[in-house]
C-alpha cells in the first residue's frame, strides 16, 4: 500500500540577517511516499540543501509546515538521517565508533544496536576495517562508514546532500549501486540532492527539477519502471536513459543564460 511518508505544505523560507531578507525557497510542495527515492536537481543556490535543513528539522521553514508520518516537525529526529558530501567522521575514533557515535548521542548503544551497526559495516565491506582509523581508508570508503553511521540509527527518511560528489567516478558509480540496493532493501525513503543529472535518473523514482529567484519546483520527471527496476550502474545503459538526460539537461540549461 502507497502512504505518504513525507509531506512540504506550502514551504517558504526566508534568510534574514541585519542587511537584508533572502527568500530562499518559496512555495514549495511535495508529497513523498514511502520507499519512495526522490531526487533534486537545480541550479546552484536554488534552495536544495535549505529543503533538506527544514526536512531534518534543523531549519524551521518561515512559512508553511513538514510531516513525516503526518506529525509535524519541529526538531531534528533519529527518524530522519542526514548524509553531507563531507563525511564528518571523527579522526580519533576507529570506524566501529564512528559508526556508533549517534547511537551513543542518542543513548541508543546497546548490544543489540552495536550488533546492528556491525551488520551494516559488514553489508558494506567495511567489516575488516572496523578498527582502523578514518585516515586510513579512502574517499570512498570513509562515505560508507559515514553511510553505516547514518543508517545504524534506523532511521526511515534519508536525506542525501550530494554524497558522493566528492568521490572519484568510479567509487561514485559503485557506491550509488550500494546506496540504492540498501535503501531499498531496508525500504527507506529517500531524497537525494544531486548536480549530476546521471546520477539522478539511475538511481530515483521521481526527479524534481528546481528553478531559481527564489527556489521554486519547476517540473517532475517520472522515472520509467525499465531504469527504475534497474541498478544504478546498469540503467545508464537502459533505452530511453538518456532521452531523459537531454530534457532536463535543456531545462537546466534554460536557467544558466
Ligand atoms: P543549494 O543547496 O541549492 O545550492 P542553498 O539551500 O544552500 O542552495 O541556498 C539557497 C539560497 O539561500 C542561496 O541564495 C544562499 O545564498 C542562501 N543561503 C543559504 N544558507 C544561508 C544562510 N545560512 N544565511 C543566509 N543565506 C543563506
Ligand atoms: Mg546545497
Amino acid at each position: 500500500m502507497d502512504t505518504t511518508k513525507i509531506q512540504l505544505q506550502n514551504i517558504t523560507h526566508v534568510y534574514v540577517n541585519s542587511t537584508e531578507a533572502n527568500t530562499a525557497i518559496e512555495n514549495i510542495n511535495l508529497d513523498v511516499k514511502t520507499g519512495e527515492f526522490v531526487s533534486i536537481v537545480g541550479p546552484s543556490g536554488c534552495g536544495k540543501s535549505t529543503i533538506l535543513s527544514c526536512i531534518a528539522g534543523l531549519l524551521k521553514p518561515t512559512c508553511g509546515k513538514i510531516l513525516i508520518d503526518n506529525i509535524a516537525i519541529t526538531k531534528p529526529s533519529s527518524k530522519v538521517g542526514y548524509m553531507l558530501q563531507s563525511d564528518y567522521l571523527f579522526d580519533w575514533r576507529t570506524i566501529f565508533k564512528n559508526a556508533c557515535i549517534g547511537l551513543e548521542v542518542m543513548k541508543q548503544l546497546t548490544k543489540e544496536t552495536e550488533e546492528y551497526a556491525l551488520h551494516l559495516l559488514k553489508e558494506m565491506g567495511l567489516a575488516k576495517y572496523k578498527d582502523h582509523y578514518p585516515s586510513q581508508l579512502s574517499g570512498g570508503m570513509r562515505q560508507r562508514a559515514a553511510l553505516v553511521r547514518t543508517l545504524a540509527a534506523k532511521p526511515d527518511v534519508l536525506l542525501l546532500d550530494e554524497p558522493f560528489s566528492a568521490l572519484d567516478y568510479q567509487n561514485k558509480l559503485k557506491l550509488e549501486d550500494l546506496v540504492s540496493m540498501t535503501l531499498k532493501k531496508h525500504n527507506k525513503t529517500a531524497i537525494l540532492v544531486t548536480h549530476d543529472i546521471a546520477e539522478a535518473i539511475a538511481m530515483s523514482d521521481r526527479i524534481i527539477i528546481m528553478d531559481n529567484y527564489p527556489g521554486k519546483i519547476k517540473e517532475t520527471v517520472i522515472i520509467p519502471d525499465e531504469i527504475r527496476n534497474t541498478v544504478p550502474f546498469s540503467a545508464r545503459e537502459v533505452e530511453g536513459f538518456y532521452d531523459i538526460f537531454h530534457k532536463i539537461w535543456k531545462e537546466l540549461d534554460v536557467d544558466e543564460q
